[in-house]
Protein backbone atom coordinates (compact mmCIF):
# COMPACT_ATOMS: atom_id res chain seq x y z
CA UNK A 1 0.00 0.00 0.00
CA UNK A 2 1.49 3.52 -0.81
CA UNK A 3 1.46 6.32 1.80
CA UNK A 4 -1.39 8.05 2.00
CA UNK A 5 -0.55 11.69 0.65
CA UNK A 6 -1.89 14.92 2.82
CA UNK A 7 -2.14 18.06 0.44
CA UNK A 8 -1.90 20.93 2.85
CA UNK A 9 -1.73 23.56 0.30
CA UNK A 10 0.56 25.48 3.11
CA UNK A 11 3.19 28.36 3.06
CA UNK A 12 6.26 26.63 3.49
CA UNK A 13 9.98 27.77 2.79
CA UNK A 14 11.99 26.05 0.11
CA UNK A 15 15.01 28.01 -1.70
CA UNK A 16 15.19 29.80 -4.76
CA UNK A 17 15.79 27.99 -7.88
CA UNK A 18 18.75 30.00 -8.95
CA UNK A 19 20.70 27.89 -7.05
CA UNK A 20 21.16 24.90 -8.85
CA UNK A 21 23.67 26.46 -10.65
CA UNK A 22 26.02 25.56 -8.09
CA UNK A 23 26.01 21.83 -9.10
CA UNK A 24 25.42 22.18 -12.67
CA UNK A 25 28.14 24.62 -13.76
CA UNK A 26 30.55 22.18 -12.20
CA UNK A 27 28.69 19.46 -14.06
CA UNK A 28 28.85 20.72 -17.16
CA UNK A 29 31.92 21.79 -18.02
CA UNK A 30 31.71 23.70 -21.07
CA UNK A 31 28.76 25.84 -19.98
CA UNK A 32 27.53 29.65 -18.76
CA UNK A 33 24.61 30.13 -16.44
CA UNK A 34 23.05 34.07 -16.80
CA UNK A 35 20.93 34.96 -15.03
CA UNK A 36 18.56 38.18 -15.62
CA UNK A 37 18.07 39.20 -12.34
CA UNK A 38 18.08 41.95 -9.39
CA UNK A 39 20.72 42.36 -7.30
CA UNK A 40 19.47 39.87 -4.50
CA UNK A 41 19.76 37.81 -7.27
CA UNK A 42 23.30 38.39 -7.33
CA UNK A 43 23.74 38.41 -3.66
CA UNK A 44 22.61 34.75 -3.22
CA UNK A 45 24.69 33.63 -5.73
CA UNK A 46 27.60 35.44 -4.69
CA UNK A 47 26.87 34.09 -1.10
CA UNK A 48 25.29 30.58 -1.17
CA UNK A 49 28.06 29.89 -4.14
CA UNK A 50 30.38 31.46 -1.87
CA UNK A 51 32.97 31.89 -4.66
CA UNK A 52 35.50 34.24 -4.96
CA UNK A 53 35.79 36.65 -7.73
CA UNK A 54 39.05 36.32 -8.72
CA UNK A 55 37.84 32.06 -9.54
CA UNK A 56 36.31 33.89 -12.64
CA UNK A 57 33.30 31.47 -12.33
CA UNK A 58 31.05 30.22 -15.25
CA UNK A 59 27.80 32.35 -14.23
CA UNK A 60 26.99 35.68 -13.50
CA UNK A 61 23.77 37.62 -13.14
CA UNK A 62 22.86 40.04 -15.59
CA UNK A 63 21.09 42.97 -13.71
CA UNK A 64 17.97 44.25 -15.00
CA UNK A 65 16.52 47.45 -14.40
CA UNK A 66 12.71 48.37 -15.35
CA UNK A 67 14.42 51.18 -17.79
CA UNK A 68 16.06 48.52 -19.35
CA UNK A 69 13.56 46.35 -20.54
CA UNK A 70 13.82 47.80 -24.10
CA UNK A 71 17.45 47.88 -24.38
CA UNK A 72 17.84 44.30 -23.48
CA UNK A 73 18.73 42.40 -26.52
CA UNK A 74 21.79 44.78 -27.35
CA UNK A 75 22.69 44.62 -23.40
CA UNK A 76 22.67 40.69 -23.70
CA UNK A 77 24.76 40.54 -26.76
CA UNK A 78 27.47 42.37 -25.17
CA UNK A 79 27.68 40.45 -22.12
CA UNK A 80 28.01 37.53 -24.84
CA UNK A 81 30.69 38.62 -26.67
CA UNK A 82 32.24 38.55 -23.11
CA UNK A 83 31.56 35.60 -21.70
CA UNK A 84 32.26 33.84 -24.84
CA UNK A 85 36.14 36.10 -25.24
CA UNK A 86 36.35 34.68 -21.67
CA UNK A 87 34.96 31.25 -20.92
CA UNK A 88 34.14 29.62 -24.75
CA UNK A 89 31.65 27.96 -23.53
CA UNK A 90 29.34 25.67 -26.08
CA UNK A 91 26.18 26.86 -24.19
CA UNK A 92 24.81 29.39 -22.00
CA UNK A 93 21.92 28.58 -20.07
CA UNK A 94 19.96 32.01 -19.64
CA UNK A 95 17.72 31.65 -16.54
CA UNK A 96 14.44 33.93 -15.40
CA UNK A 97 14.47 35.62 -12.13
CA UNK A 98 11.35 36.76 -10.16
CA UNK A 99 11.75 40.49 -10.96
CA UNK A 100 11.74 39.69 -15.28
CA UNK A 101 8.94 37.16 -15.14
CA UNK A 102 7.00 39.64 -13.09
CA UNK A 103 7.68 41.74 -15.74
CA UNK A 104 6.95 39.45 -18.50
CA UNK A 105 9.88 39.14 -20.01
CA UNK A 106 9.81 37.02 -23.07
CA UNK A 107 12.39 35.19 -22.43
CA UNK A 108 12.62 32.26 -24.61
CA UNK A 109 12.05 34.45 -27.81
CA UNK A 110 15.08 36.50 -26.15
CA UNK A 111 16.88 33.22 -25.33
CA UNK A 112 16.14 32.53 -29.66
CA UNK A 113 17.57 36.28 -30.75
CA UNK A 114 20.67 36.38 -28.67
CA UNK A 115 21.98 32.38 -29.63
CA UNK A 116 24.66 31.88 -32.26
CA UNK A 117 25.04 29.39 -34.67
CA UNK A 118 27.60 27.99 -32.70
CA UNK A 119 26.38 28.80 -29.24
CA UNK A 120 23.07 28.01 -28.54
CA UNK A 121 21.33 30.25 -25.60
CA UNK A 122 18.79 28.37 -23.85
CA UNK A 123 15.89 29.58 -21.66
CA UNK A 124 15.86 27.89 -18.48
CA UNK A 125 12.31 28.87 -16.12
CA UNK A 126 14.13 29.12 -12.36
CA UNK A 127 12.79 31.74 -10.92
CA UNK A 128 12.18 31.34 -7.06
CA UNK A 129 8.37 32.24 -8.28
CA UNK A 130 7.66 28.89 -9.12
CA UNK A 131 10.34 26.58 -8.43
CA UNK A 132 12.23 24.70 -5.21
CA UNK A 133 15.78 24.80 -5.93
CA UNK A 134 16.62 21.07 -7.25
CA UNK A 135 13.39 21.48 -9.66
CA UNK A 136 15.14 24.12 -11.35
CA UNK A 137 17.58 21.12 -12.35
CA UNK A 138 14.68 19.75 -14.37
CA UNK A 139 14.63 22.80 -16.54
CA UNK A 140 18.01 22.75 -17.56
CA UNK A 141 17.77 19.55 -18.72
CA UNK A 142 14.39 19.97 -20.51
CA UNK A 143 16.17 22.82 -22.47
CA UNK A 144 18.74 20.41 -23.13
CA UNK A 145 16.34 17.23 -24.02
CA UNK A 146 16.37 18.81 -27.82
CA UNK A 147 20.22 18.72 -28.27
CA UNK A 148 20.12 14.56 -27.35
CA UNK A 149 20.82 13.05 -30.67
CA UNK A 150 17.62 10.47 -31.74
CA UNK A 151 18.28 6.99 -31.03
CA UNK A 152 17.51 4.60 -33.68
CA UNK A 153 14.99 1.91 -31.58
CA UNK A 154 16.76 -1.21 -31.28
CA UNK A 155 19.67 1.37 -29.68
CA UNK A 156 18.77 -0.22 -26.29
CA UNK A 157 20.98 0.69 -23.80
CA UNK A 158 20.73 2.87 -20.50
CA UNK A 159 20.71 6.38 -20.12
CA UNK A 160 21.18 7.63 -16.31
CA UNK A 161 18.90 11.05 -15.48
CA UNK A 162 19.97 13.85 -13.29
CA UNK A 163 23.26 15.42 -12.61
CA UNK A 164 26.17 13.51 -10.15
CA UNK A 165 29.51 14.65 -9.56
CA UNK A 166 32.07 12.43 -12.32
CA UNK A 167 32.91 10.12 -9.42
CA UNK A 168 29.55 8.84 -8.69
CA UNK A 169 28.76 8.34 -12.51
CA UNK A 170 31.99 6.47 -13.16
CA UNK A 171 31.14 3.88 -10.30
CA UNK A 172 27.96 4.02 -11.93
CA UNK A 173 29.35 3.06 -15.03
CA UNK A 174 31.26 0.68 -13.36
CA UNK A 175 28.71 -0.99 -11.57
CA UNK A 176 26.58 -1.02 -15.15
CA UNK A 177 29.50 -3.11 -16.66
CA UNK A 178 29.90 -5.30 -13.66
CA UNK A 179 26.22 -6.26 -13.74
CA UNK A 180 26.12 -6.60 -17.71
CA UNK A 181 23.97 -3.36 -18.10
CA UNK A 182 25.13 -1.34 -21.73
CA UNK A 183 25.07 2.05 -21.24
CA UNK A 184 24.52 5.09 -23.70
CA UNK A 185 25.59 7.97 -21.14
CA UNK A 186 24.07 10.24 -18.76
CA UNK A 187 21.56 13.22 -19.05
CA UNK A 188 23.61 15.70 -17.92
CA UNK A 189 26.79 14.91 -19.28
CA UNK A 190 29.91 16.67 -18.32
CA UNK A 191 29.95 18.79 -21.89
CA UNK A 192 27.62 19.62 -23.88
CA UNK A 193 28.04 17.69 -27.57
CA UNK A 194 28.47 14.34 -25.51
CA UNK A 195 24.76 14.28 -24.70
CA UNK A 196 23.60 10.55 -25.13
CA UNK A 197 21.15 9.57 -27.91
CA UNK A 198 17.80 8.94 -26.89
CA UNK A 199 15.02 6.91 -28.79
CA UNK A 200 12.29 4.36 -27.93
CA UNK A 201 14.98 1.60 -27.04
CA UNK A 202 16.36 3.80 -24.59
CA UNK A 203 15.68 2.60 -21.10
CA UNK A 204 15.71 5.83 -18.50
CA UNK A 205 17.34 5.50 -14.59
CA UNK A 206 16.29 8.55 -12.98
CA UNK A 207 19.03 9.21 -10.45
CA UNK A 208 17.24 12.03 -8.77
CA UNK A 209 13.54 12.36 -6.86
CA UNK A 210 13.19 16.10 -8.58
CA UNK A 211 13.39 15.26 -12.71
CA UNK A 212 9.40 14.31 -12.97
CA UNK A 213 8.56 16.27 -15.64
CA UNK A 214 11.88 16.02 -18.06
CA UNK A 215 11.50 11.65 -17.27
CA UNK A 216 7.68 12.45 -18.65
CA UNK A 217 8.70 14.60 -21.67
CA UNK A 218 11.52 11.70 -22.48
CA UNK A 219 8.95 8.80 -22.46
CA UNK A 220 6.44 11.49 -24.29
CA UNK A 221 8.79 13.02 -27.15
CA UNK A 222 11.32 9.83 -27.30
CA UNK A 223 9.13 6.73 -26.55
CA UNK A 224 12.35 5.99 -24.03
CA UNK A 225 11.05 3.56 -20.99
CA UNK A 226 11.48 5.30 -17.93
CA UNK A 227 12.69 2.81 -14.94
CA UNK A 228 9.53 2.74 -11.69
CA UNK A 229 12.37 2.23 -8.85
CA UNK A 230 13.43 3.32 -5.65
CA UNK A 231 16.10 6.28 -5.91
CA UNK A 232 19.44 4.88 -5.43
CA UNK A 233 19.60 6.13 -2.06
CA UNK A 234 21.27 4.02 0.88
CA UNK A 235 21.80 0.22 0.39
CA UNK A 236 17.98 -0.82 0.11
CA UNK A 237 17.71 1.82 -2.64
CA UNK A 238 20.51 1.05 -4.47
CA UNK A 239 19.77 -2.67 -4.43
CA UNK A 240 16.05 -1.94 -5.50
CA UNK A 241 17.19 0.64 -8.02
CA UNK A 242 20.05 -1.66 -9.73
CA UNK A 243 17.89 -5.14 -9.84
CA UNK A 244 15.03 -2.93 -11.64
CA UNK A 245 17.28 -1.44 -13.89
CA UNK A 246 18.52 -4.69 -15.21
CA UNK A 247 15.03 -6.07 -15.14
CA UNK A 248 13.92 -3.22 -17.53
CA UNK A 249 17.28 -4.69 -19.66
CA UNK A 250 15.86 -8.43 -19.23
CA UNK A 251 18.69 -8.81 -17.03
CA UNK A 252 17.89 -10.95 -13.73
CA UNK A 253 20.06 -9.82 -10.82
CA UNK A 254 19.73 -10.53 -6.76
CA UNK A 255 21.94 -8.06 -5.04
CA UNK A 256 20.32 -8.77 -1.49
CA UNK A 257 23.47 -10.24 -0.32
CA UNK A 258 25.50 -6.74 -1.47
CA UNK A 259 22.67 -5.09 0.37
CA UNK A 260 23.73 -7.17 3.47
CA UNK A 261 27.01 -6.30 3.37
CA UNK A 262 26.28 -2.54 2.85
CA UNK A 263 24.37 -1.84 5.89
CA UNK A 264 26.79 -4.39 7.97
CA UNK A 265 29.37 -1.56 6.69
CA UNK A 266 26.87 1.65 8.35
CA UNK A 267 26.89 -0.18 11.74
CA UNK A 268 28.38 2.65 13.51
CA UNK A 269 25.77 5.08 12.13
CA UNK A 270 22.90 2.72 12.27
CA UNK A 271 23.10 2.75 16.44
CA UNK A 272 23.01 6.15 16.25
CA UNK A 273 20.17 6.54 14.45
CA UNK A 274 18.07 3.32 15.71
CA UNK A 275 15.25 4.59 17.40
CA UNK A 276 15.58 8.19 16.29
CA UNK A 277 12.51 10.46 15.89
CA UNK A 278 12.81 12.60 12.42
CA UNK A 279 10.54 15.26 10.89
CA UNK A 280 11.00 16.51 7.38
CA UNK A 281 9.60 19.82 7.06
CA UNK A 282 9.57 20.63 2.85
CA UNK A 283 12.68 21.77 0.45
CA UNK A 284 14.25 19.99 -1.59
CA UNK A 285 12.21 17.31 -3.00
CA UNK A 286 14.46 14.56 -2.05
CA UNK A 287 12.59 14.03 1.19
CA UNK A 288 10.61 10.94 0.02
CA UNK A 289 13.81 8.47 -0.57
CA UNK A 290 15.72 10.24 2.22
CA UNK A 291 12.71 9.41 4.77
CA UNK A 292 12.86 5.89 3.39
CA UNK A 293 16.02 5.29 3.74
CA UNK A 294 16.00 6.64 7.40
CA UNK A 295 12.97 4.55 7.94
CA UNK A 296 14.81 0.86 6.76
CA UNK A 297 17.88 1.86 8.99
CA UNK A 298 15.58 2.08 12.38
CA UNK A 299 13.79 5.85 12.78
CA UNK A 300 10.74 6.60 13.45
CA UNK A 301 9.55 9.17 10.67
CA UNK A 302 7.38 12.02 12.35
CA UNK A 303 6.33 13.39 9.25
CA UNK A 304 7.66 13.37 5.61
CA UNK A 305 6.99 16.82 3.75
CA UNK A 306 7.71 17.78 0.33
CA UNK A 307 6.97 20.61 -1.72
CA UNK A 308 5.48 18.39 -4.83
CA UNK A 309 4.74 14.51 -4.96
CA UNK A 310 4.52 12.87 -8.04
CA UNK A 311 1.97 10.03 -7.82
CA UNK A 312 3.51 8.28 -10.80
CA UNK A 313 7.01 9.26 -10.40
CA UNK A 314 7.48 8.31 -6.88
CA UNK A 315 5.20 5.61 -6.54
CA UNK A 316 7.90 3.15 -5.20
CA UNK A 317 9.06 5.72 -2.07
CA UNK A 318 5.91 6.04 -1.69
CA UNK A 319 4.86 2.09 -1.25
CA UNK A 320 7.82 1.69 1.04
CA UNK A 321 6.54 4.71 3.26
CA UNK A 322 3.35 2.91 4.07
CA UNK A 323 2.35 4.00 7.14
CA UNK A 324 4.42 7.47 7.05
CA UNK A 325 2.46 10.74 7.71
CA UNK A 326 3.85 12.27 3.95
CA UNK A 327 2.44 15.80 3.33
CA UNK A 328 2.69 17.97 -0.01
CA UNK A 329 2.88 21.36 0.37
CA UNK A 330 2.87 21.84 3.90
CA UNK A 331 1.88 24.79 6.14
CA UNK A 332 4.99 25.37 7.79
CA UNK A 333 3.48 26.96 10.89
CA UNK A 334 1.42 23.94 11.81
CA UNK A 335 5.07 21.89 11.27
CA UNK A 336 6.13 24.47 14.29
CA UNK A 337 3.13 23.09 16.30
CA UNK A 338 4.23 19.43 15.65
CA UNK A 339 7.24 19.95 16.38
CA UNK A 340 6.85 21.47 20.03
CA UNK A 341 4.70 18.87 20.74
CA UNK A 342 5.88 15.69 19.01
CA UNK A 343 9.91 16.31 20.09
CA UNK A 344 11.74 15.06 17.03
CA UNK A 345 15.62 13.97 17.75
CA UNK A 346 16.59 15.00 14.22
CA UNK A 347 14.27 17.94 11.59
CA UNK A 348 15.70 18.48 8.47
CA UNK A 349 14.57 21.65 7.27
CA UNK A 350 16.29 24.31 4.44
CA UNK A 351 18.73 27.13 5.25
CA UNK A 352 16.14 29.97 6.26
CA UNK A 353 14.66 27.88 9.22
CA UNK A 354 17.33 25.48 10.33
CA UNK A 355 19.60 28.12 12.11
CA UNK A 356 16.14 29.65 14.00
CA UNK A 357 15.69 26.01 15.11
CA UNK A 358 19.23 25.21 16.02
CA UNK A 359 19.10 28.56 18.10
CA UNK A 360 16.02 27.30 19.97
CA UNK A 361 17.73 24.00 20.73
CA UNK A 362 15.92 21.71 17.95
CA UNK A 363 18.70 19.74 16.41
CA UNK A 364 17.95 20.21 13.10
CA UNK A 365 20.29 19.83 9.91
CA UNK A 366 19.77 21.94 6.27
CA UNK A 367 18.26 19.86 3.52
CA UNK A 368 20.14 22.18 0.65
CA UNK A 369 23.41 19.91 1.57
CA UNK A 370 21.93 16.95 0.55
CA UNK A 371 21.86 18.59 -3.14
CA UNK A 372 25.84 18.64 -3.33
CA UNK A 373 26.91 15.65 -1.67
CA UNK A 374 27.80 12.50 -3.09
CA UNK A 375 25.46 10.20 -1.64
CA UNK A 376 24.16 7.88 -4.51
CA UNK A 377 24.97 4.08 -4.93
CA UNK A 378 27.00 2.09 -2.68
CA UNK A 379 29.72 4.15 -2.59
CA UNK A 380 27.63 7.03 -1.16
CA UNK A 381 25.56 5.35 1.43
CA UNK A 382 28.00 6.39 4.19
CA UNK A 383 28.44 9.89 3.38
CA UNK A 384 24.33 9.56 3.12
CA UNK A 385 24.51 7.97 6.92
CA UNK A 386 26.90 10.49 7.73
CA UNK A 387 24.94 13.40 7.58
CA UNK A 388 22.39 12.78 9.53
CA UNK A 389 24.34 11.06 12.02
CA UNK A 390 26.91 13.83 12.39
CA UNK A 391 24.45 16.59 13.98
CA UNK A 392 22.92 13.62 16.64
CA UNK A 393 26.37 13.21 17.56
CA UNK A 394 27.87 16.90 17.91
CA UNK A 395 24.48 17.44 20.24
CA UNK A 396 25.38 14.69 22.14
CA UNK A 397 28.44 16.23 23.02
CA UNK A 398 27.00 19.91 24.17
CA UNK A 399 26.64 20.73 27.81
CA UNK A 400 23.58 19.42 28.93
CA UNK A 401 22.66 22.75 30.64
CA UNK A 402 22.94 24.32 26.61
CA UNK A 403 19.92 22.08 26.11
CA UNK A 404 17.11 24.74 25.87
CA UNK A 405 14.93 23.14 23.73
CA UNK A 406 12.18 25.98 22.49
CA UNK A 407 9.30 23.76 23.73
CA UNK A 408 10.84 24.53 27.29
CA UNK A 409 11.20 28.47 26.42
CA UNK A 410 7.92 29.09 24.96
CA UNK A 411 9.00 30.41 21.89
CA UNK A 412 6.86 28.65 19.73
CA UNK A 413 3.94 30.33 18.29
CA UNK A 414 0.54 29.45 20.23
CA UNK A 415 -1.88 26.76 18.90
FE1 LIG B 1 16.20 36.31 -7.45
FE2 LIG B 1 13.64 35.60 -7.02
FE3 LIG B 1 15.61 33.91 -6.46
FE4 LIG B 1 15.23 36.07 -4.94
S1 LIG B 1 13.81 34.32 -5.15
S2 LIG B 1 17.20 35.29 -5.68
S3 LIG B 1 14.59 37.56 -6.47
S4 LIG B 1 15.05 34.67 -8.48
Amino acid sequence: MPATVIREDGAYHSFCGLTCVGWLYQKIKDSFFLVLGTHTCAHLLQNVLGVMIFARPRFGVALIEEADLSKQQPELDRIIDEIVADHHPSVIFLLSSCTPEVMKVEFDGLARAVSRPDLPVLFVPASGLDYTFSQAEDSVLQALLPFCPIASPDDRRVVFLGSVNDAIADDFRTEAARLGIPVAGFLPESHFHDLPPIGSGTVIAPLQPYLAKVAGRLARERGATVVSSLFPFGPDGTRVFWEDVAAAMGIAVDLRERERQAWERLEPHLEILRGKKVFFTADNLMELPLARFLKHAGCTILECSSPYINRKFHARELEALDGVRVVEQPNFDRQLRDIQELRPDLVISNLATTNPLVGHGVVAKWSTEFSFMPIHGWSGAATLAGMFTRPLKRHAQLDPLMDDPLWVAGLMPAR
